[in-house]
């Protein structure tokens, strides 16, 4: 399984160097926890997170 990296700016995780999400490259390997948002509409941890898209999520990261 190829490293996951999380956004430092909303935390979706990704493989790749730039964030499927919002585009950025500020990515951070230094991370934990793991929330998967299929319905962003209707979680609260999504909300909790500032998650508008289903994915991947990291809880924290430094
Ligand atoms: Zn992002």
């Amino acid at each position: 399984m190829a490293k996951e990296y999380a956004c430092r700016n909303c935390r979706r995780l990704t493989t790749g160097r730039v964030c499927p999400n919002c585009n950025s490259t500020e990515l951070s390997s230094d991370w934990s926890g793991l929330a998967v948002i299929i319905n962003p509409e209707k979680s609260q941890i999504a909300k909790a997170l500032a998650a508008h898209k289903p994915g991947r999520y990291a809880l924290k990261v430094a």
